[in-house]
Protein backbone atom coordinates (compact mmCIF):
# COMPACT_ATOMS: atom_id res chain seq x y z
CA UNK A 1 0.00 0.00 0.00
CA UNK A 2 2.94 2.34 0.35
CA UNK A 3 2.94 2.66 -3.48
CA UNK A 4 -0.57 3.73 -3.53
CA UNK A 5 -0.26 5.97 -0.88
CA UNK A 6 2.96 7.46 -2.49
CA UNK A 7 1.04 8.11 -5.86
CA UNK A 8 -1.84 9.54 -3.83
CA UNK A 9 0.48 12.04 -1.80
CA UNK A 10 1.82 13.03 -5.50
CA UNK A 11 -1.43 13.19 -7.39
CA UNK A 12 -2.72 15.67 -4.05
CA UNK A 13 -0.04 18.05 -4.31
CA UNK A 14 -0.46 18.55 -7.82
CA UNK A 15 -4.16 19.06 -7.76
CA UNK A 16 -3.41 21.40 -5.16
CA UNK A 17 -0.13 22.83 -6.60
CA UNK A 18 2.07 22.56 -4.39
CA UNK A 19 4.14 20.08 -6.03
CA UNK A 20 7.16 22.74 -6.69
CA UNK A 21 7.17 23.22 -2.61
CA UNK A 22 6.43 19.94 -1.56
CA UNK A 23 8.71 16.97 -2.00
CA UNK A 24 7.42 13.77 -1.88
CA UNK A 25 10.09 11.35 -0.61
CA UNK A 26 10.20 7.58 -0.53
CA UNK A 27 12.97 6.00 1.70
CA UNK A 28 13.93 2.67 2.91
CA UNK A 29 12.67 0.89 6.36
CA UNK A 30 12.08 3.09 9.01
CA UNK A 31 12.21 0.08 11.92
CA UNK A 32 9.52 0.76 13.39
CA UNK A 33 7.57 -1.96 11.09
CA UNK A 34 4.76 -2.57 13.57
CA UNK A 35 2.85 0.68 12.64
CA UNK A 36 3.60 0.71 8.98
CA UNK A 37 3.13 2.27 6.66
CA UNK A 38 4.50 5.63 8.28
CA UNK A 39 4.67 8.87 6.83
CA UNK A 40 6.94 11.67 8.39
CA UNK A 41 6.37 15.52 7.44
CA UNK A 42 8.89 17.97 8.17
CA UNK A 43 9.67 20.27 9.31
CA UNK A 44 7.60 19.17 12.10
CA UNK A 45 8.87 15.22 11.99
CA UNK A 46 5.48 14.97 12.65
CA UNK A 47 4.42 10.92 12.69
CA UNK A 48 1.99 9.79 10.83
CA UNK A 49 1.35 5.55 11.70
CA UNK A 50 -0.76 3.03 9.79
CA UNK A 51 -1.87 5.44 7.08
CA UNK A 52 -4.27 4.34 4.58
CA UNK A 53 -4.51 5.97 1.00
CA UNK A 54 -7.88 7.60 1.80
CA UNK A 55 -5.88 9.55 4.88
CA UNK A 56 -3.47 11.55 2.17
CA UNK A 57 -6.38 14.08 1.65
CA UNK A 58 -6.90 15.09 5.12
CA UNK A 59 -2.78 15.34 6.03
CA UNK A 60 -2.27 17.31 2.40
CA UNK A 61 -5.31 20.17 3.55
CA UNK A 62 -4.67 19.82 7.30
CA UNK A 63 -1.15 19.85 8.26
CA UNK A 64 0.42 20.61 4.69
CA UNK A 65 -1.90 23.65 3.49
CA UNK A 66 -3.33 24.89 7.07
CA UNK A 67 -0.31 23.93 9.15
CA UNK A 68 -2.70 21.63 11.78
CA UNK A 69 -0.73 17.98 12.37
CA UNK A 70 -3.26 15.68 11.74
CA UNK A 71 -4.23 14.38 15.90
CA UNK A 72 -6.13 11.48 15.54
CA UNK A 73 -3.71 9.58 12.35
CA UNK A 74 -0.37 10.62 15.09
CA UNK A 75 1.31 7.39 16.11
CA UNK A 76 0.61 7.16 20.12
CA UNK A 77 3.21 5.16 21.57
CA UNK A 78 2.86 2.14 23.78
CA UNK A 79 0.33 4.27 25.79
CA UNK A 80 -3.13 6.29 24.02
CA UNK A 81 -2.85 8.86 25.77
CA UNK A 82 0.87 9.51 24.57
CA UNK A 83 0.35 11.60 21.64
CA UNK A 84 3.89 11.83 19.47
CA UNK A 85 4.18 14.77 17.75
CA UNK A 86 7.66 14.21 16.46
CA UNK A 87 9.58 11.63 15.61
CA UNK A 88 12.17 12.54 17.71
CA UNK A 89 9.27 11.78 20.90
CA UNK A 90 8.79 8.00 19.96
CA UNK A 91 10.16 5.64 22.75
CA UNK A 92 11.31 3.47 19.74
CA UNK A 93 14.13 5.66 18.64
CA UNK A 94 14.71 7.13 22.04
CA UNK A 95 17.24 4.26 23.07
CA UNK A 96 18.67 3.96 19.69
CA UNK A 97 21.54 5.06 17.93
CA UNK A 98 21.68 4.90 13.92
CA UNK A 99 24.86 4.22 12.65
CA UNK A 100 24.51 1.74 10.33
CA UNK A 101 20.57 2.82 9.80
CA UNK A 102 21.71 6.40 9.97
CA UNK A 103 20.22 6.88 5.72
CA UNK A 104 17.49 4.74 6.31
CA UNK A 105 14.04 6.13 6.15
CA UNK A 106 16.03 9.55 5.65
CA UNK A 107 16.71 9.65 2.19
CA UNK A 108 15.57 8.00 -0.87
CA UNK A 109 17.73 5.21 -1.95
CA UNK A 110 17.01 5.46 -5.58
CA UNK A 111 18.83 9.02 -5.76
CA UNK A 112 22.70 9.38 -5.04
CA UNK A 113 22.14 13.06 -5.18
CA UNK A 114 20.23 12.42 -1.82
CA UNK A 115 23.41 10.68 -0.43
CA UNK A 116 25.52 12.83 -1.37
CA UNK A 117 23.92 15.40 0.13
CA UNK A 118 24.11 13.34 3.38
CA UNK A 119 28.00 13.51 3.20
CA UNK A 120 27.69 10.40 1.16
CA UNK A 121 31.15 9.20 -1.14
CA UNK A 122 32.72 11.72 1.28
CA UNK A 123 35.06 9.39 3.19
CA UNK A 124 35.75 7.90 -0.11
CA UNK A 125 37.09 11.62 -1.41
CA UNK A 126 38.81 11.48 1.98
CA UNK A 127 40.66 8.38 1.72
CA UNK A 128 41.97 8.83 -1.95
CA UNK A 129 42.92 12.09 -1.60
CA UNK A 130 44.15 12.70 2.23
CA UNK A 131 45.13 8.74 3.05
CA UNK A 132 47.71 5.51 2.20
CA UNK A 133 45.86 2.44 2.13
CA UNK A 134 48.25 1.69 5.53
CA UNK A 135 46.49 4.50 7.27
CA UNK A 136 42.67 3.55 6.40
CA UNK A 137 43.84 0.00 7.77
CA UNK A 138 45.14 1.25 10.82
CA UNK A 139 41.88 3.68 11.25
CA UNK A 140 39.53 0.83 11.06
CA UNK A 141 41.15 -1.25 13.24
CA UNK A 142 42.10 1.48 15.79
CA UNK A 143 37.90 2.13 15.72
CA UNK A 144 37.51 -1.93 17.18
CA UNK A 145 34.93 -2.94 14.70
CA UNK A 146 33.96 -6.33 14.28
CA UNK A 147 32.19 -8.28 11.74
CA UNK A 148 28.77 -7.56 11.86
CA UNK A 149 27.71 -10.76 10.05
CA UNK A 150 27.91 -13.43 13.06
CA UNK A 151 31.52 -14.12 13.99
CA UNK A 152 32.78 -10.65 15.60
CA UNK A 153 36.04 -10.77 14.14
CA UNK A 154 38.28 -7.64 13.97
CA UNK A 155 37.62 -5.53 10.46
CA UNK A 156 40.72 -3.92 10.77
CA UNK A 157 42.66 -7.27 11.04
CA UNK A 158 41.04 -9.32 8.43
CA UNK A 159 41.63 -5.29 6.04
CA UNK A 160 45.41 -6.19 7.17
CA UNK A 161 45.56 -9.96 5.86
CA UNK A 162 44.42 -8.91 2.79
CA UNK A 163 46.38 -6.32 2.29
CA UNK A 164 49.41 -8.11 3.24
CA UNK A 165 48.45 -11.03 1.51
CA UNK A 166 50.79 -11.55 -2.02
CA UNK A 167 48.84 -11.62 -5.47
CA UNK A 168 48.35 -9.42 -8.51
CA UNK A 169 44.54 -9.69 -8.31
CA UNK A 170 42.51 -9.14 -5.23
CA UNK A 171 38.93 -9.37 -4.35
CA UNK A 172 36.35 -7.34 -2.07
CA UNK A 173 33.29 -8.94 -1.44
CA UNK A 174 29.84 -8.55 0.50
CA UNK A 175 28.23 -11.14 1.94
CA UNK A 176 24.51 -10.14 1.71
CA UNK A 177 23.24 -13.67 1.78
CA UNK A 178 21.23 -12.77 5.06
CA UNK A 179 19.80 -16.07 6.01
CA UNK A 180 18.86 -16.23 9.97
CA UNK A 181 14.88 -16.76 10.21
CA UNK A 182 13.15 -13.47 10.70
CA UNK A 183 16.70 -11.48 10.23
CA UNK A 184 16.29 -8.34 8.01
CA UNK A 185 18.93 -6.17 8.95
CA UNK A 186 21.21 -6.58 5.76
CA UNK A 187 18.03 -6.16 3.43
CA UNK A 188 16.76 -2.99 4.84
CA UNK A 189 20.81 -1.68 4.95
CA UNK A 190 20.84 -2.52 1.05
CA UNK A 191 17.05 -1.15 0.79
CA UNK A 192 17.27 1.83 2.42
CA UNK A 193 20.96 3.28 2.00
CA UNK A 194 23.06 1.13 -1.13
CA UNK A 195 25.33 3.77 -1.45
CA UNK A 196 26.52 3.26 1.88
CA UNK A 197 27.81 0.04 1.27
CA UNK A 198 29.13 0.57 -2.10
CA UNK A 199 31.25 3.55 -0.89
CA UNK A 200 32.75 1.45 1.90
CA UNK A 201 33.46 -1.11 -0.46
CA UNK A 202 35.33 0.94 -2.54
CA UNK A 203 37.41 2.14 0.50
CA UNK A 204 37.93 -1.14 1.05
CA UNK A 205 39.29 -1.94 -2.33
CA UNK A 206 41.38 1.00 -1.69
CA UNK A 207 43.18 -0.71 1.83
CA UNK A 208 43.25 -3.85 0.72
CA UNK A 209 44.62 -3.41 -3.28
CA UNK A 210 41.49 -4.47 -4.95
CA UNK A 211 39.69 -3.22 -8.18
CA UNK A 212 36.85 -5.60 -8.68
CA UNK A 213 34.31 -5.84 -5.86
CA UNK A 214 30.96 -8.33 -5.74
CA UNK A 215 27.62 -8.17 -3.63
CA UNK A 216 26.61 -11.24 -3.15
CA UNK A 217 22.70 -10.91 -2.47
CA UNK A 218 20.06 -13.81 -2.21
CA UNK A 219 17.88 -13.64 -4.94
CA UNK A 220 14.73 -13.52 -2.89
CA UNK A 221 15.35 -10.11 -1.57
CA UNK A 222 14.34 -8.03 -5.27
CA UNK A 223 14.00 -4.56 -3.96
CA UNK A 224 17.47 -4.49 -2.40
CA UNK A 225 18.87 -5.88 -5.69
CA UNK A 226 17.43 -3.36 -7.98
CA UNK A 227 18.35 -0.52 -5.81
CA UNK A 228 22.15 -1.89 -5.72
CA UNK A 229 21.60 -1.86 -9.54
CA UNK A 230 20.78 1.55 -9.73
CA UNK A 231 22.98 2.69 -7.14
CA UNK A 232 25.83 1.32 -8.69
CA UNK A 233 24.66 2.83 -12.17
CA UNK A 234 24.28 5.78 -10.49
CA UNK A 235 27.83 5.63 -9.06
CA UNK A 236 29.68 4.74 -12.25
CA UNK A 237 27.40 7.99 -14.17
CA UNK A 238 28.91 10.17 -11.56
CA UNK A 239 32.70 8.88 -11.71
CA UNK A 240 32.46 7.44 -7.93
CA UNK A 241 32.82 3.85 -9.30
CA UNK A 242 34.68 2.60 -12.28
CA UNK A 243 38.32 3.78 -13.96
CA UNK A 244 40.19 6.81 -11.97
CA UNK A 245 37.45 7.95 -9.06
CA UNK A 246 37.86 11.06 -8.07
CA UNK A 247 40.69 11.81 -11.06
CA UNK A 248 43.13 9.91 -8.40
CA UNK A 249 43.92 6.92 -10.85
CA UNK A 250 42.48 4.43 -8.33
CA UNK A 251 40.18 2.01 -10.51
CA UNK A 252 37.24 0.09 -8.46
CA UNK A 253 34.23 -1.84 -10.25
CA UNK A 254 31.40 -3.32 -8.30
CA UNK A 255 28.86 -6.57 -9.30
CA UNK A 256 25.90 -7.79 -7.75
CA UNK A 257 25.70 -11.81 -8.01
CA UNK A 258 22.54 -13.32 -6.92
CA UNK A 259 22.73 -16.11 -5.02
CA UNK A 260 20.11 -18.94 -4.51
CA UNK A 261 18.82 -19.23 -0.89
CA UNK A 262 20.80 -22.01 0.80
CA UNK A 263 21.60 -20.65 4.28
CA UNK A 264 24.98 -22.22 4.02
CA UNK A 265 25.81 -20.07 1.25
CA UNK A 266 26.17 -17.19 3.99
CA UNK A 267 29.56 -19.03 4.98
CA UNK A 268 32.10 -17.22 3.29
CA UNK A 269 34.16 -20.17 1.80
CA UNK A 270 31.04 -21.48 0.24
CA UNK A 271 29.48 -18.12 -0.88
CA UNK A 272 33.15 -17.58 -2.62
CA UNK A 273 32.34 -21.31 -4.01
CA UNK A 274 29.00 -20.39 -5.45
CA UNK A 275 30.42 -17.00 -7.16
CA UNK A 276 32.48 -19.40 -8.63
CA UNK A 277 29.77 -21.07 -10.04
CA UNK A 278 30.30 -24.77 -8.07
CA UNK A 279 28.20 -25.55 -5.83
CA UNK A 280 27.89 -23.65 -2.38
CA UNK A 281 29.75 -25.75 -0.09
CA UNK A 282 32.07 -24.99 2.74
CA UNK A 283 35.76 -25.35 2.11
CA UNK A 284 38.42 -26.40 4.68
CA UNK A 285 40.20 -23.54 6.43
CA UNK A 286 42.86 -22.60 5.97
CA UNK A 287 43.62 -21.50 3.77
CA UNK A 288 41.62 -18.38 4.48
CA UNK A 289 39.94 -16.26 2.04
CA UNK A 290 42.27 -13.15 2.48
CA UNK A 291 45.02 -15.53 1.39
CA UNK A 292 43.24 -17.69 -0.98
CA UNK A 293 39.49 -16.62 -1.67
CA UNK A 294 38.08 -15.88 -4.79
CA UNK A 295 39.85 -17.85 -7.82
CA UNK A 296 42.42 -18.90 -5.38
CA UNK A 297 42.73 -14.85 -5.23
CA UNK A 298 43.14 -12.86 -1.43
CA UNK A 299 39.79 -11.87 -0.87
CA UNK A 300 38.13 -9.53 1.29
CA UNK A 301 34.79 -10.57 2.63
CA UNK A 302 33.02 -8.55 5.03
CA UNK A 303 28.67 -8.45 5.57
CA UNK A 304 26.41 -5.80 4.96
CA UNK A 305 26.21 -3.95 8.28
CA UNK A 306 29.99 -4.04 8.72
CA UNK A 307 30.41 -1.93 5.42
CA UNK A 308 27.86 0.35 6.37
CA UNK A 309 29.93 1.44 9.80
CA UNK A 310 32.81 2.06 7.51
CA UNK A 311 32.27 5.52 5.37
CA UNK A 312 31.28 6.68 9.40
CA UNK A 313 34.37 5.35 10.56
CA UNK A 314 36.49 7.34 8.11
CA UNK A 315 34.22 10.91 8.02
CA UNK A 316 34.30 10.88 12.03
CA UNK A 317 37.34 8.75 13.52
CA UNK A 318 38.40 5.77 15.29
CA UNK A 319 37.95 7.37 18.58
CA UNK A 320 34.17 8.58 18.05
CA UNK A 321 33.54 5.14 16.85
CA UNK A 322 35.62 3.54 19.85
CA UNK A 323 33.52 6.19 21.85
CA UNK A 324 30.15 4.29 21.32
CA UNK A 325 29.38 0.48 23.19
CA UNK A 326 32.00 -1.32 25.45
CA UNK A 327 35.46 -2.25 26.12
CA UNK A 328 35.27 -5.17 23.22
CA UNK A 329 32.71 -4.51 21.60
CA UNK A 330 32.39 -1.09 19.83
CA UNK A 331 30.03 0.91 17.99
CA UNK A 332 26.45 -0.25 17.83
CA UNK A 333 24.73 -3.10 16.54
CA UNK A 334 21.44 -3.88 14.39
CA UNK A 335 18.94 -6.78 15.41
CA UNK A 336 15.34 -7.76 13.52
CA UNK A 337 13.50 -7.31 17.24
CA UNK A 338 10.17 -9.92 16.62
CA UNK A 339 8.72 -12.60 18.27
CA UNK A 340 6.29 -11.80 21.41
CA UNK A 341 7.40 -8.01 21.57
CA UNK A 342 4.54 -4.86 20.99
CA UNK A 343 7.38 -3.27 18.64
CA UNK A 344 8.33 -5.85 16.39
CA UNK A 345 10.74 -4.32 14.29
CA UNK A 346 14.04 -3.10 12.91
CA UNK A 347 16.84 -1.13 15.94
CA UNK A 348 20.32 -0.46 16.44
CA UNK A 349 21.57 0.32 20.23
CA UNK A 350 25.01 0.84 21.09
CA UNK A 351 26.65 -2.31 22.17
CA UNK A 352 26.36 -2.15 25.68
CA UNK A 353 22.51 -1.72 26.30
CA UNK A 354 21.24 -4.35 28.23
CA UNK A 355 18.18 -7.18 26.97
CA UNK A 356 15.50 -5.63 29.30
CA UNK A 357 16.43 -1.87 27.40
CA UNK A 358 15.75 -3.39 24.08
CA UNK A 359 12.95 -5.83 25.29
CA UNK A 360 11.18 -2.99 27.55
CA UNK A 361 12.32 0.18 26.41
CA UNK A 362 12.99 -0.05 22.59
CA UNK A 363 10.53 -2.95 22.11
CA UNK A 364 7.66 -1.37 24.10
CA UNK A 365 7.71 -5.24 26.29
CA UNK A 366 5.35 -8.17 25.93
CA UNK A 367 2.03 -7.70 24.90
CA UNK A 368 -1.75 -8.80 26.45
CA UNK A 369 -0.21 -8.46 29.70
CA UNK A 370 1.76 -11.67 29.47
CA UNK A 371 5.23 -12.56 31.37
CA UNK A 372 8.50 -12.85 29.89
CA UNK A 373 10.15 -15.78 29.46
CA UNK A 374 13.51 -15.93 27.50
CA UNK A 375 15.02 -14.00 24.19
CA UNK A 376 16.75 -15.79 21.28
CA UNK A 377 19.96 -13.98 20.09
CA UNK A 378 21.72 -15.20 17.06
CA UNK A 379 19.24 -17.20 14.87
CA UNK A 380 19.81 -20.97 14.26
CA UNK A 381 23.61 -20.43 15.37
CA UNK A 382 22.15 -18.62 19.14
CA UNK A 383 20.78 -19.54 22.22
CA UNK A 384 18.00 -18.58 24.73
CA UNK A 385 18.69 -16.34 27.60
CA UNK A 386 16.28 -16.59 30.54
CA UNK A 387 14.67 -13.97 32.11
CA UNK A 388 17.36 -13.43 34.99
CA UNK A 389 19.86 -12.53 32.47
CA UNK A 390 17.70 -9.51 31.23
CA UNK A 391 20.23 -7.10 32.75
CA UNK A 392 23.46 -8.47 30.54
CA UNK A 393 25.08 -6.19 28.07
CA UNK A 394 24.38 -7.17 24.91
CA UNK A 395 28.02 -7.55 23.69
CA UNK A 396 29.94 -9.90 21.73
CA UNK A 397 31.12 -11.79 25.04
CA UNK A 398 28.22 -11.49 27.31
CA UNK A 399 25.96 -13.26 24.98
CA UNK A 400 28.80 -15.56 24.37
CA UNK A 401 29.07 -16.39 27.99
CA UNK A 402 25.56 -17.11 28.31
CA UNK A 403 25.75 -19.60 25.97
CA UNK A 404 23.96 -17.84 23.00
CA UNK A 405 25.90 -14.98 20.32
CA UNK A 406 25.42 -12.01 18.75
CA UNK A 407 25.22 -13.77 15.67
CA UNK A 408 24.25 -11.48 12.51
CA UNK A 409 21.30 -9.87 14.72
CA UNK A 410 17.82 -12.16 14.55
CA UNK A 411 16.14 -11.31 18.30
CA UNK A 412 13.17 -13.02 19.37
CA UNK A 413 11.48 -12.52 22.29
CA UNK A 414 9.46 -15.39 23.70
CA UNK A 415 6.68 -15.11 26.65
CA UNK A 416 5.24 -17.47 29.43
CA UNK A 417 3.10 -19.45 26.37
CA UNK A 418 6.08 -20.52 24.46
CA UNK A 419 7.55 -24.44 24.65
CA UNK A 420 11.16 -24.48 24.72
CA UNK A 421 11.78 -27.72 23.90
CA UNK A 422 9.61 -26.62 20.64
CA UNK A 423 11.91 -23.30 20.01
CA UNK A 424 14.68 -25.62 19.94
CA UNK A 425 12.75 -27.79 17.30
CA UNK A 426 12.28 -25.05 15.11
CA UNK A 427 15.56 -24.10 14.76
CA UNK A 428 17.18 -27.72 14.47
CA UNK A 429 14.54 -28.01 12.01
CA UNK A 430 15.61 -25.28 9.32
CA UNK A 431 20.00 -26.59 10.25
CA UNK A 432 18.60 -30.02 8.99
CA UNK A 433 16.78 -28.87 6.14
CA UNK A 434 19.71 -26.23 5.43
CA UNK A 435 22.61 -28.36 6.16
CA UNK A 436 24.84 -29.22 2.51
CA UNK A 437 25.37 -32.55 3.91
CA UNK A 438 29.65 -32.50 2.81
CA UNK A 439 30.15 -33.86 7.28
CA UNK A 440 28.71 -36.82 8.55
CA UNK A 441 28.34 -34.69 12.12
CA UNK A 442 26.21 -32.01 10.50
CA UNK A 443 24.77 -34.18 7.85
CA UNK A 444 23.71 -37.20 10.06
CA UNK A 445 24.33 -35.61 13.82
CA UNK A 446 21.64 -33.06 13.33
CA UNK A 447 19.20 -35.24 12.03
CA UNK A 448 18.91 -37.46 15.11
CA UNK A 449 19.04 -34.88 17.31
CA UNK A 450 15.89 -33.54 15.53
CA UNK A 451 14.52 -37.16 15.52
CA UNK A 452 15.17 -37.48 19.63
CA UNK A 453 13.26 -33.81 19.86
CA UNK A 454 10.80 -34.84 17.67
CA UNK A 455 9.99 -38.32 19.98
CA UNK A 456 9.97 -35.63 22.92
CA UNK A 457 7.90 -33.08 21.67
CA UNK A 458 5.20 -35.87 20.57
CA UNK A 459 4.98 -37.31 24.38
CA UNK A 460 6.88 -40.77 23.09
CA UNK A 461 10.51 -39.43 24.77
CA UNK A 462 11.80 -41.98 27.27
CA UNK A 463 14.54 -41.56 30.10
CA UNK A 464 17.97 -41.15 28.58
CA UNK A 465 16.53 -39.27 25.30
CA UNK A 466 17.85 -36.00 26.63
CA UNK A 467 21.12 -37.45 28.08
CA UNK A 468 21.39 -39.09 23.99
CA UNK A 469 19.99 -35.33 22.74
CA UNK A 470 23.41 -33.88 25.07
CA UNK A 471 25.85 -35.89 24.00
CA UNK A 472 25.38 -35.37 19.94
CA UNK A 473 25.13 -31.77 20.38
CA UNK A 474 28.34 -31.59 21.96
CA UNK A 475 29.87 -34.27 19.31
CA UNK A 476 28.26 -32.30 16.80
CA UNK A 477 30.22 -28.95 17.89
CA UNK A 478 32.78 -29.67 18.40
CA UNK A 479 33.61 -31.57 15.10
CA UNK A 480 31.62 -30.19 12.31
CA UNK A 481 33.32 -28.56 9.39
CA UNK A 482 31.62 -25.22 9.45
CA UNK A 483 29.83 -22.83 11.63
CA UNK A 484 26.60 -24.01 10.52
CA UNK A 485 27.65 -27.41 12.23
CA UNK A 486 29.39 -26.08 15.02
CA UNK A 487 26.96 -23.95 15.81
CA UNK A 488 23.63 -25.91 14.89
CA UNK A 489 23.07 -27.51 18.54
CA UNK A 490 23.13 -24.08 20.52
CA UNK A 491 19.51 -23.77 20.34
CA UNK A 492 19.30 -27.33 22.04
CA UNK A 493 22.28 -26.85 24.52
CA UNK A 494 20.93 -23.37 25.74
CA UNK A 495 17.49 -24.46 26.39
CA UNK A 496 18.89 -27.32 27.66
CA UNK A 497 20.70 -25.65 30.13
CA UNK A 498 18.38 -22.82 31.50
CA UNK A 499 14.68 -25.06 30.91
CA UNK A 500 15.95 -28.47 31.34
CA UNK A 501 12.73 -29.14 33.53
CA UNK A 502 10.96 -28.68 30.08
CA UNK A 503 12.43 -31.17 28.27
CA UNK A 504 12.16 -33.48 31.52
CA UNK A 505 8.19 -32.17 31.80
CA UNK A 506 8.10 -33.69 28.29
CA UNK A 507 10.13 -36.90 28.88
CA UNK A 508 8.81 -37.91 32.24
CA UNK A 509 5.30 -36.36 32.40
CA UNK A 510 4.26 -36.97 29.09
CA UNK A 511 3.45 -33.84 28.72
FE1 LIG B 1 27.93 -28.65 5.31
FE2 LIG B 1 27.01 -28.81 7.82
FE3 LIG B 1 29.41 -29.72 7.27
FE4 LIG B 1 28.92 -27.07 7.22
S1 LIG B 1 28.86 -28.38 9.02
S2 LIG B 1 30.10 -28.27 5.73
S3 LIG B 1 26.80 -27.08 6.44
S4 LIG B 1 27.47 -30.52 6.42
Amino acid sequence: SSDKIEEEFIAKLEEKELDKEVKVVRTGCFGLCEVGPIVVVYPEGAFYSHVKVEDVERIVEEHILKGRIVEDLLYTGAKAEDTIKSIDEVDFYKKQRRVALRNCGAINPEDINEYIAFDGYMALGKVLTEMTPKEVIEEIKKSGLRGRGGGGFPTGLKWEFTAKAEGDQKYVLCNADEGDPGAFMDRSILEGDPHAVIEAMAIAGYAVGANQGYIYVRAEYPIAVQRLQIAIKQAKEKGLLGEDIFGTGFNFDLEVRLGAGAFVCGEETALIASIEGERGMPRNKPPYPANKGLWGKPTLINNVETYANIPQIILKGADWFGGIGTENSKGTKVFALGGKIKNTGLVEIPMGTTLREVIYEVGGGIPNGKKFKAVQTGGPSGGCIPAEYLDTPIDYDSLTELGSMMGSGGMIVMDEDTCMVDIARFFLDFTVEESCGKCPPCRIGTKRMLEILEKITSGKGEPGDIEKLEKLAENIKSSALCGLGQTAPNPVLSTLKYFRDEYEAHVYDKK
